[in-house]
């Protein structure tokens, strides 16, 4: 046998590796998963029932693409049915928009520090990271606009800002997307677009109809509560769409995530008030937090962000301590999803006896 080996595209090299481990033992006592920005409540009634209606045909192949689910979305934001894409959740979108729309040596052009799947789709497809330093945890949508050059064929845009939960206007929006050349596809992910809805809160899906430029990106994972599924959506011109459908996964979104998604889409008012409930609880906690000295900026989605810089590894481990089980970005902050009114309570009281070293 030859000694040669294969050897994966030199790319991978710049992209961190997941190392299987066996699995863990479950952890003893309560603890409280704030790191996911998941939504803290169980499926609906509704949903669970269509669930498991739709386990008893996990012996067919779902659709290539989900038709009702595509039909029913097209319906519901008033678009063409071609201008919708799905995906394994929205970051299966993004590996299609990678392979469809991103070649070696493009610049893509992104904030920093903002959605952690940004590097990793770009370095993947053997672009280059042109990364924007964020202007009082806000996005410098001037300097982003500047850091255009001929070299750049994307724009990565979380509104609101993962991990930050920041929300720069609809008007600045705008402004800054006509700004982009029209050659220069803009990614607007609206992860946490429910939980944004004050009056001068951008809707991407309104905004791409005469921006041929621009692709708009949806979840099921969050105010749906469908991470688990894995199932989430796009809207794009026809030419775009047609390009990222190329590149999914035939068949990548089950039948049961499509008809969790159709029941959820149909019990959106339910849905939405427990939005209410998360989006008051994020304000309640945001209050709280800063009648204690922390400084917490504006959010606008199911988490907030703590800038405590090198305090972050104290804090976290203090939270940890009492199962508050929180993201940790070392030496920047901590992101921490809103959990259910208990776990907020526990995170008020447990911070209250830190102090901030900042
Ligand atoms: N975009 C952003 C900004 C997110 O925060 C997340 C989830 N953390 C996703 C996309 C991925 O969502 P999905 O579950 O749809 O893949």
């Amino acid at each position: 046998m030859s000694s040669l080996s294969p050897s994966p595209r030199v790319v991978l090299d710049g992209i961190p590796a997941y190392v299987p481990k066996p699995p863990q033992p479950p952890a003893t006592g309560v603890s409280h998963r704030l790191f996911l920005n998941e939504n803290p409540y169980p499926p609906l009634p509704s949903a669970l029932a269509t669930i498991s209606r739709a386990a008893s045909q996990t012996n067919l192949y779902p659709g290539i693409f989900p038709e009702q689910l595509t039909d029913a979305l097209a319906r519901k934001l008033d678009v063409p049915l071609s201008h919708v894409v799905t995906g394994p959740g929205s970051v299966g979108i993004y590996q299609q928009l990678g392979q469809a729309m991103l070649s070696p040596g493009d610049e893509v052009v992104y904030a920093w520090p903002s959605f952690e799947a940004f590097p990793i789709v770009v370095r993947m497809a053997g672009a280059v990271p042109v990364e924007v330093p964020l202007t009082d945890e806000l996005h410098d949508l001037e300097a982003m606009a500047a850091a255009i050059t001929p070299r750049t064929s994307m724009v990565l845009l979380c509104e609101p800002n993962n991990p930050t939960g920041t929300a720069v206007g609809a008007a600045e929006l705008k402004r800054f997307l006509d700004r982009v050349p029209g050659h220069v596809l803009v990614v607007l992910d609206e992860a946490y677009f429910e939980f944004c809805q004050g009056p001068d809160a951008p809707d991407g899906v309104e905004l791409h109809r005469d921006r041929p430029n621009l692709v708009v990106l949806r979840t099921f994972s969050k105010a749906y509560g469908l991470a688990g599924l894995r199932v989430g959506y796009g809207v794009a011109h026809p030419e775009i769409a047609e390009a990222l459908r190329k590149c999914a996964v035939p068949c990548g979104v089950s039948r049961i995530a499509e008809q969790a998604a159709l029941a959820a889409l149909d019990a959106e008012s339910e849905l939405f008030d427990q939005v209410d409930r998360i989006t008051a609880e994020r304000e309640r906690l945001r209050e709280a937090l800063g009648r204690q000295g922390w400084s917490i900026p504006p959010g606008a989605t199911n988490f907030l962000w703590m800038p405590l810089g090198d305090d972050s590894d104290r804090v976290a481990a203090a939270l940890e301590r009492r199962g508050l089980l929180v993201r940790n970005f070392s030496g920047d902050g901590l992101r921490i999803t809103v959990g259910r009114p208990e776990a907020n309570d526990l995170l008020i009281e447990t911070l209250k006896g830190l102090t901030s070293v900042r």
